[in-house]
């Protein structure tokens, strides 16, 4: 989902979605001590591989290889997203 959507636009399903999603994903970073993608075994040399997209701004999405890119917009915190994965409008 793009990360600028705005909660007035979600649908009944997204919003469904999100509140099933954002408690999983919560307990997963506790759990795994703030990190929430599991490294496949290939992967367990890379510096950011636990990562999905915070901090990751130029390098390639785990998911679909488009470069993962970041924008200050609405608050003086930086988003990470991938464009590809989580396009606007969706
Ligand atoms: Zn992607």
């Amino acid at each position: 989902m793009y990360p600028f959507k705005k909660v007035i636009s979600l649908s009944e399903c997204e919003l469904n979605e999100l509140l099933l999603c954002i408690p999983k994903i919560l307990s997963q970073g506790y759990k795994n001590k703030g990190r929430t993608r599991t490294i496949p075994e290939k992967e367990k040399t890379l510096r950011d591989a636990t990562l999905w997209v915070f901090r990751r701004s130029g390098k390639q999405c785990w998911t679909c290889g488009a470069k993962i890119v970041s924008e200050k917009k609405l608050t003086s915190r930086t988003t990470f997203w991938c464009p590809n994965c989580q396009p606007i409008g969706i």
